[in-house]
């Protein structure tokens, strides 16, 4: 949907022509409530700049994903099944990127937009959960992370964007959350191999129990096998 971004730009520069509403507040929303509207109702959406932006790159590193997977939670922006991670390309102002220069309210409606983000926000929140549960890791890319703009580094020479840097910290952080699934699964692995000995020695100590029992007492076979319908357990064999 990159026609969205051709579209801003045009109300944009309509707005400028048009009587734009003055207003006073923490950040004035520029367009008219028309202009608005229209804006909005074309944020949503597949192949958004952002999106495409984290995708070539991706690419071009040699990462190979599924767009939009519906049969997970949230049908994911990027899928990367072989690294376990699904990636979300959010944008600040429909997700609630909160204390984001991107994330502001319009002035006009403003309850509505408020409790419209608020439920984007807590929505995103139970899908990640859900993703979690399934043992997906997360990583979500604000908009804000990928603003092309130039700043100077910190040795003063060269010129870096946050998307520079996003972009390159990218598969380190693909690659870290593979590692953090890898070490989930073998604990997990190890938790129930635990679990299937602990198993095994109980079931041996109860089969040695009981023919040790069987020895001393003589139960006649007839109450053995009452006692083992009662409890559900299966007729042991006294061991040695
Ligand atoms: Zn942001």
């Amino acid at each position: 949907m990159d026609m969205f971004y051709d579209i801003c730009v045009l109300i944009k520069k309509a707005g400028k022509t048009v009587q734009g509403r003055r207003q006073t507040g923490i950040m004035a929303d520029r367009m008219t409530r028309e202009q608005r509207h229209i804006c909005m109702s074309h944020i949503r959406g597949k192949d958004t700049r952002p999106e495409l932006v984290v995708r070539k790159s991706l690419f071009a590193a040699g990462f190979r994903y599924r767009l939009n997977v519906r049969s997970l939670p949230g049908s994911p922006d990027i899928v990367l099944k072989k690294w376990h991670t699904v990636i979300f390309v959010n944008g600040c102002f429909w997700h609630g990127h909160r204390g984001c220069r991107l994330f502001s309210l319009p002035q006009t409606n403003r309850r509505f937009w408020e409790d419209k983000i608020d439920r984007n926000i807590r929505r995103d929140a139970a899908v990640q959960a859900r993703l979690v549960a399934l043992g997906w890791k997360i990583i979500v890319i604000w908009e804000c992370e990928l603003d092309p703009a130039r700043h100077y580094a910190e040795d003063g020479h060269s010129r870096v964007s946050r998307r520079d840097i996003t972009l390159a910290d990218l598969p380190q952080r693909i690659m870290d959350c593979a590692a953090a699934y890898e070490n989930e699964r073998k604990t997990r692995l190890e938790i129930r191999k635990e679990a299937k000995e602990q198993r095994l020695a109980s079931e041996c100590r109860r089969k040695m129990l009981a023919g040790e029992i069987k020895e001393r007492y003589h139960i006649p076979g007839r109450i053995v096998k009452e006692s083992q319908q009662e409890t559900g357990q299966e007729p042991y064999e006294p061991v040695g």
